[in-house]
């Protein structure tokens, strides 16, 4: 599917808004100043979200799955499942989820051979839950491997702690970033880390602030008063040419040559701007 919307066309905040996911999504747009873009510039916002994880739910008590798994998607998880032992073991080796709620009586398929079976072949998280309350099966699950237990009745929101807690400790987290990617530059805004070709750079925060305000916005000019205003919270030392000496720093670690610069541009008599449309 191919998209041609005209460079510069305007278009109402409504739409912008509409279109938001698609600019989000897809490399072909740039969304710039209430204005789409085709891609030709090759500065490029995009907020990048690390897959949704999908917890697979075997249990045979619909209601219950029904209930968790609104808990569970309202967490931001993706949630599939199956009623059958048999079933959810099959759904496992297909969807490879990140990790698994799992009932131990079972139709199909017993809870604790699904348990033996995932852990032959990978360490997908379990969590297991029963309704047995007998002790030995507690322990046959954990040393299955399982990685939590829970008894029914148990509180949704209380599983949905235990899963985010599980999946921590598996160390993998889902996270979303907000990326900014100008040519070499890769700038995380959430993680207030700047790296070129790879390579970290290690910015003071004043520096990260004029940097993240100027390629938040290419192109536009900002004068030396308005970005000392936007690093107040960092160092405010209330003189404007203190921003110089911030952008020199600034350049000297992310410009390839410092002689002349390809991402902060000098605006005489103003101020500075990041580069629109990267020099080749
Ligand atoms: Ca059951």
């Amino acid at each position: 599917m191919e998209y041609s919307i005209d460079r510069q066309t305007i278009i109402g905040k409504g739409v912008i808004q509409q279109l938001q996911w698609v600019v989000d999504n897809l490399y072909p747009l740039v969304l710039y100043n209430h204005k789409i873009y085709a891609q030709k510039s090759t500065t490029l916002r995009r907020k990048v979200q690390i897959k949704m994880q999908t917890i697979l739910i075997i249990e045979d008590e619909v209601e219950l799955t029904r209930v968790l798994s609104s808990y569970l998607e309202q967490a931001n998880y993706q949630v599939i499942a199956a009623e059958q032992g048999d079933v959810g073991l099959a759904l496992w080796s297909q969807k490879k989820p990140d990790l698994v709620i799992l009932d131990l009586n079972l139709p199909g398929m017993d809870g604790l051979d699904i348990a033996r079976e995932i852990r032959r072949k990978t360490d997908t998280p379990i969590i297991m839950v029963t309704a047995r309350v007998e002790e030995t099966d507690r322990l046959i699950g954990l040393e299955l491997g399982a990685d939590d237990y829970i008894t029914k009745p148990f509180s949704p929101r209380e599983v949905v702690a235990r899963v985010r807690a599980v999946l921590r400790r598996a160390g993998t987290t889902q996270e979303s970033r907000d990326l900014l990617r100008v040519g070499e530059l890769e700038i995380d805004l959430s993680g207030h880390e700047v790296s070129r070709n790879e390579e970290r750079i290690e910015l003071t925060p004043t520096e990260f602030t004029l940097l993240e305000v100027m390629a938040s916005q290419p192109g536009r000019v900002f004068s030396r008063l308005q970005l000392l205003e936007a690093s107040q919270g960092a160092a405010y030392e209330g003189y404007e040419r203190t921003i110089d000496a911030h952008i020199k720093n600034l350049r000297a670690k992310i410009e390839p040559d410092t002689k002349d610069p390809i991402y902060i541009e000098t605006v005489f008599g103003i101020g500075y701007r990041f580069s629109k449309e990267l020099k080749t």
